[in-house]
């Protein structure tokens, strides 16, 4: 069994005592700055300047100022900007304000794992990385709850790394919801697994060939849509309520059956194969410098693949139904359709 932490396991005061700094105030910078804040902790967020969230920062009663002088400022730095930007900021602005006895936190491991980042000793590195999105993250504090937190610790070179980042798990609400004990590599290697086999990539392209399939046999788009992407959540919902066996319970007989019966014939051996492959090319370092590599040269696969996917037929679809739908809203501020 995994090793569980509770809010009863965590002293607010270790992370009381330190001065922290959020660099970038995206989905999760957000959270974690406005929480620690609200846990009685003395936090900075530190941006570039001319940052679209420096005013968005500052109409919260924050201070904002720039990476460096965050840093500086800091004795715990929390890395919140994307991960392909990590290792140019990390070296600019980091490294150079890092002094012995400093905490550098992250919420994904994927700069420590892959060696694009190597912090100097003396520096303790913690992981504290919700399993939710950040607007999640931030709603859940708000409403007294919290997303689940895994914790880990790379260096422990002060010898308080663990208190210290169960502490900064609890100010965030993740001890509420539960922490579980990683390591970098077992987090890295599981997120981008998940995300890429089965809740990002797998889900998208499992819906899309569904729309595709369905349309092609001459259905209406919009029945598909219905059928393949808008029912989705629904189905969801059981099963994080109560795994797949409530949804079984819950749909019909028919549909029980043709889940037993058609299932593994879509999703196969070979299917399973093809995520093993995919794991390995994780674990090798392969996907993440395909990933850098591709951010470096301006990101031409990148923003090729996402207006690929933007001009499908399902998004059009979907804008149109969803037009008509004033029931499904969207909680996040920052999301506009149509924009990446
Ligand atoms: P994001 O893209 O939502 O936000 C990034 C922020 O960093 C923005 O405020 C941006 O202005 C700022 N930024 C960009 N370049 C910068 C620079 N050079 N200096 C300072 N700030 C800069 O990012 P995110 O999705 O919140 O991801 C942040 C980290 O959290 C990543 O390591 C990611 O893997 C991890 N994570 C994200 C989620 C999530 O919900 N999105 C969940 C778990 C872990
Ligand atoms: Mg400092
Ligand atoms: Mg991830
Ligand atoms: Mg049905
Ligand atoms: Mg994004």
């Amino acid at each position: 069994m995994a090793q569980m932490f509770y809010d009863s396991d965590a002293d607010l005061s270790v992370i009381q005592g330190r001065v922290v700094a959020v660099i970038g105030y995206g989905s999760q910078g957000h959270a974690h700055a406005l929480s620690l804040r609200d846990s009685g902790v003395d936090v900075r967020v530190g941006l570039r300047e001319g940052s679209k969230s420096w005013a968005k920062a500052e109409a919260e009663g924050l201070r904002v100022v720039s990476p460096a002088q965050a840093v500086e400022e800091a004795n715990l730095i929390m890395v919140l900007a994307p991960d392909q930007v990590q290792r140019h900021l990390y070296k600019e602005s980091i490294e150079p304000h890092l002094v012995a006895g400093d905490a550098l936190f992250f919420a994904h491991g994927f700069n420590i794992r892959f060696g694009y980042v190597t912090p100097p000793p003396g520096v303790d590195v913690c992981m504290v990385a919700p399993k939710g999105p950040g607007h999640l993250v931030r709603r859940e504090y708000s409403e007294g709850r919290g997303v689940p937190v895994i914790v880990a610790v790379e260096k422990d070179e002060t010898g308080n790394a663990w208190p210290l980042a169960l502490s900064y798990a609890k100010a965030i609400g993740g001890l509420r919801a539960g922490g579980i004990k990683t390591t970098f590599t077992e987090e890295t290697e599981t997120d981008l697994f998940g995300e890429q086999a089965v809740l990002c990539g797998g889900t998208s392209a499992l819906v899309t060939a569904g729309f595709e399939v369905l349309t092609e046999a001459g259905y209406q788009p919009e029945v598909a849509y219905f059928e393949c992407l808008h029912e989705l959540k629904l189905i969801v919902d059981l099963m994080y309520e109560g795994g797949i066996a409530k949804q079984r319970w819950s749909v019909s007989d028919t549909a029980e059956f043709g889940d037993y019966v058609s299932g593994p014939r879509v999703i196969d051996a070979s299917v399973k194969q093809r995520m093993k492959d995919v794991l390995a090319d994780i674990q090798s370092g392969a996907f993440a410098k395909r990933f850098i590599d591709d951010q470096d040269a301006g990101a031409p696969e990148f923003k090729a693949l996402r207006a690929k996917g933007e001009q499908h037929p399902i998004e059009a679809t979907g804008r149109k139904l969803r037009g008509l739908m004033s029931w499904v809203k969207s909680h996040d501020d920052d999301y506009v359709e149509g924009t990446a």
